[in-house]
């Protein structure tokens, strides 16, 4: 009975392990897919709405270039923790790349509630002092936001539209939040 009870705890913390990112202790992108299909769910029995905000670090690389690898995974963890920190429990926060991550915000009504969100993270991140050992330095993000049902009938939908607004905020400067829109769509996708 013991041995049992013992095996079924192995198992919980391995599949845990399996949907976890080490580094940042986030979900892992293999968590992703399940998540959404939730949030699917939710939205068909519980007309429970979500934003996808998604981000990315700004110049990361020459964080690597300029301290060394080592030094980059201090940042991520850094920063991983402010993003932690503005956002409630019940909003999950995925690892989606090296230095992208992504949320769902759970039960957003509007497009305006997901941008204050974004932006108190936008802000966040920006004032968060990353100290190394030699130095002290500030880091930014740009993100990228897209509201369900607003702009998408779809959770992938959802996060290609964040996605794409993502790449907006990167072109128009950085260290800023963009909302998606359909301009942004490639020509032959515009309805
Ligand atoms: P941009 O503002 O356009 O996003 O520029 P960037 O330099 O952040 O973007 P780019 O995609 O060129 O570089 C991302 C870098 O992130 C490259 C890669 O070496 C680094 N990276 C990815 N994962 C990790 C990680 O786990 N640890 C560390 N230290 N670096 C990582
Ligand atoms: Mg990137
Ligand atoms: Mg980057």
């Amino acid at each position: 009975r013991k041995k049992i009870e013992s095996l079924e705890q192995q198992l919980k913390e391995v599949k845990k392990e399996a949907k976890t990112d080490e580094l940042t202790d986030m979900l892992n992108k293999r968590a992703l897919n399940a998540e959404l299909e939730k949030q699917e769910e939710y939205f068909k029995r519980f007309k429970r709405t979500y934003s996808i905000i998604f981000f990315d670090i700004d110049h990361f690389k020459n964080v690597n270039d300029t301290y060394g690898h080592d030094v980059g995974d201090i940042v991520l963890k850094t920063v991983a923790e402010a993003i932690k920190r503005s956002i409630n429990k019940c909003d999950y926060v995925i690892r989606y790349g090296g230095e992208e991550f992504l949320i769902i915000l759970q039960n957003i009504k509007s497009i305006d509630d997901a941008l204050q969100v974004a932006e108190k993270i936008r802000q966040r991140v920006e004032q968060t002092p990353i100290k190394l050992n030699n130095a002290t330095i500030k880091k930014t993000v740009s993100i990228g936001v897209s509201v369900f049902p607003i702009h998408c009938h779809q959770a992938w939908e959802c996060v290609k539209n964040a996605d794409l607004a993502l790449y907006k905020a990167k072109n128009d400067g950085r260290n800023r939040v963009v909302v998606f829109d359909k301009s942004l769509l490639p020509n032959t996708n515009r309805q």
